[in-house]
């Protein structure tokens, strides 16, 4: 019984891969390429699975990501948003059907690692633009993974209700390794402190009274 943690490298699978490791169930964390701007995010997704002794495995979906134009995350050519993560223009960041195929080839992965879960850190903060990181999505991808594996592996999405920044506070009370997580769209030597993630980041650190370990490059008032 034991968790295969899917690990962007961010604060909110930081704090999942906690939570697992406080439940007992912590087996290993898988990390996926997919031509992500932000790439260096796996670094930082290797240096929280050596802060916990686990096994890092890394899926390269890249060829996947190149064929994806539109998407300011894989797409060079279009410009990353900055502000608030709810506003429209935020909608540019959107990967199609990301969750869906990074929670299936997954969850092929953990099968044949030996985990019966895997877990992923969406956020109801993600329920506004992000289609696949709602409740009725993970639900029905849950089902349809049972069928399709006959129960062999379920998705457990412990965020799925909760906002970020009560992660925050959660990931603070069982030590997650926050100074070691990666945030920014921009993947720059420091967060850019203005793009929709960092500006959640610094939201849920300063909403939650946990101390920001981050260095921003310039933070937005
Ligand atoms: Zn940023």
């Amino acid at each position: 019984m034991t968790d295969l943690v899917l690990l962007s490298g961010g604060m909110d699978s930081t704090a999942a891969l906690a939570v697992s490791q406080h439940a007992g169930r912590l087996g290993a964390a898988l990390s996926i390429r997919y031509g992500q701007r932000h790439a260096v995010e796996i670094d930082h997704a290797r240096a929280i699975t050596e802060h916990y002794g686990i096994q890092h495995y890394i899926l390269d979906l890249s060829a996947w990501g190149a064929l994806l134009s539109g998407s300011a995350l894989t797409d060079p050519s279009v410009d990353l948003p900055y502000g608030h993560y709810a506003a429209e223009s935020m909608k540019a960041t959107i990967v199609p059907n990301r969750n869906a195929t990074f929670l299936s080839a997954a969850c092929g992965v953990a099968i044949s690692l030996g985990h019966d879960q895997v877990v992923t850190a969406v956020h109801a903060g993600d329920h506004a633009i992000y289609p696949d990181c709602r409740p009725e999505f993970i639900d029905a991808l849950n089902e349809a993974i049972a069928l399709g594996t006959e129960d062999a592996v379920h998705i457990s999405a412990p965020f799925v209700h909760v906002s970020k920044t009560q992660i925050a506070a959660i990931g603070a009370d069982l030590d997650a390794p926050f100074e070691l997580s990666w945030s920014c769209y921009e993947g720059g030597a420091l967060h850019c402190g203005r793009c929709g993630t960092c500006t959640e980041r610094i939201e849920a650190f300063r909403d939650s009274g946990v101390p920001d370990p981050t260095v921003y490059q310039s933070q937005a008032a």
